[in-house]
């Protein structure tokens, strides 16, 4: 089934504000919630949609490149698979540990609090893990996999755990109080677990005081071609393990470019600024040419102009959502000796009058500026 537009499904038009868009999530979320409507799969499905599209929505990297690509920019399709990144597919438990806060000051604060885990609660969420990686430009084009290295906090083992006694291991006291329009119940966090629902209760050698010790981990991540500078991807549960057992937090990928030698980015495409001699130029020449994955011969043709861009269809980088490829340009500039010997002097001078060597640019040669918008455009 083709998945939804997330401005649609949470009825906003794309210029919304991020107030708007929260208010907007609310009321849907609000609408379908399972609380509401127990044992409704329908119903269950438009609140998971709903949170799906709020996620991205309420996160300006992913709504700009939601925007930009669509569902497949923000990891729905593009890059779901291999590499576990996040996305689509949020469970109920997801829903509430990233969003359970946005239900906390309604008047359903109780119905629509935080829901935990079956059984005796658990901790909070651990803390997302930010690394940056350097991609050079073969790997942007290609697509790689790495083996990073990673200091984070994981749960130690041996470390054993009772549940609380104040709050039963819900991890929030609930208070009823008489009002005029009856009697009003409030939720508030465990003051004594500090919403745990547990506490340490053995903790062996090198556990910290959440149950939870350093450790160095490598993990493999498959990067899509295509990203760029900036773009910033996550992988759920792979951050730090979350104090008293909690689920681990997320890690986020911030990708860096390494600049190419001599090819520039623009874009999708690719610049490669050539050099050429006024002679080959004149007559003409063939010459090999560097691109991303290897050489390419190209032809020079006789009477070539300096700012001449020739273009290399599909030798660029591979779009993002993975539908087309960029071009390689190739920008001729014309080199004009620097010193002459007494010999090359005679010679060009002998040409310099030449009605061949009068410039005489056609109607048809365009200017610098039109020739960058056809390739540009
Ligand atoms: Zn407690």
């Amino acid at each position: 089934m083709a998945k939804r537009d997330f401005y649609e499904i949470l009825g906003v038009s794309k210029s919304a504000s991020a107030e708007e868009i929260k208010k907007a999530y609310r009321k849907v979320a609000m609408k379908y919630h399972p609380d509401r409507n127990p044992d409704d799969a329908s119903a269950e499905e438009k609140f998971k949609e709903a949170a799906e599209a709020y996620e991205v929505l309420s996160n300006e990297q992913k709504k700009a490149r939601y925007d930009r690509f669509g569902h497949a920019g923000v990891g729905q399709g593009g890059f779901g698979g291999g590499g576990g990144f996040g996305g689509g597919g949020m469970s109920m438990e997801d829903i509430f540990d990233q969003f359970g806060d946005i239900f906390g000051n309604s008047p359903f604060g109780d119905i629509f609090g935080r829901r935990r885990s079956g059984g005796g609660g658990r901790g909070r969420r651990g803390s997302n893990l930010r690394v940056k990686v350097k991609m050079t430009l073969e790997e942007i084009a290609n697509g790689v996999n790495k083996k990073i290295k990673v200091n984070k906090l994981v749960h130690a083992t041996g470390v054993k755990y009772t549940t609380c006694q104040s709050c039963g291991g819900q991890g929030v006291v609930r208070k009823v109080t008489n009002t005029i329009l009856g009697q009003m119940q409030t939720t508030s966090t465990c003051p004594r677990c500090n919403g745990a629902g547990q506490s340490i209760s053995e903790r062996p050698k090198g556990a910290d005081e959440n149950g939870l010790k350093r450790e160095e981990e490598i993990i493999e991540i498959d990067i899509p071609a295509g990203v760029q500078e900036g773009v910033q991807l996550s992988m759920r549960g792979k951050g730090n393990a979350g104090p008293n057992n909690g689920a681990s937090g997320d890690l986020i990928i911030l990708i860096e470019e390494i600049p190419h030698e001599v090819l520039k980015r623009d874009g999708n495409n690719v610049i490669f600024p050539l050099f050429i001699s006024f002679a080959d130029a004149a007559l003409g020449t063939k010459l090999e040419v560097p691109t991303i994955n290897g050489k390419a011969r190209i032809t020079i043709p006789a009477g070539t102009q300096a700012g001449k861009i020739f273009r290399l269809k599909g030798k660029g980088i591979p779009a993002l959502d993975g539908y087309g490829k960029g071009d390689q340009l190739i920008d001729v500039n014309i080199w004009t000796p620097k010193s002459l010997t007494k010999e090359e002097k005679q010679m060009l001078e002998k040409l310099k009058d030449s009605p061949n060597f009068q410039p005489n640019p056609e109607k048809t040669e365009k200017s610098f500026f039109e020739r960058m918008r056809d390739f540009f455009d």
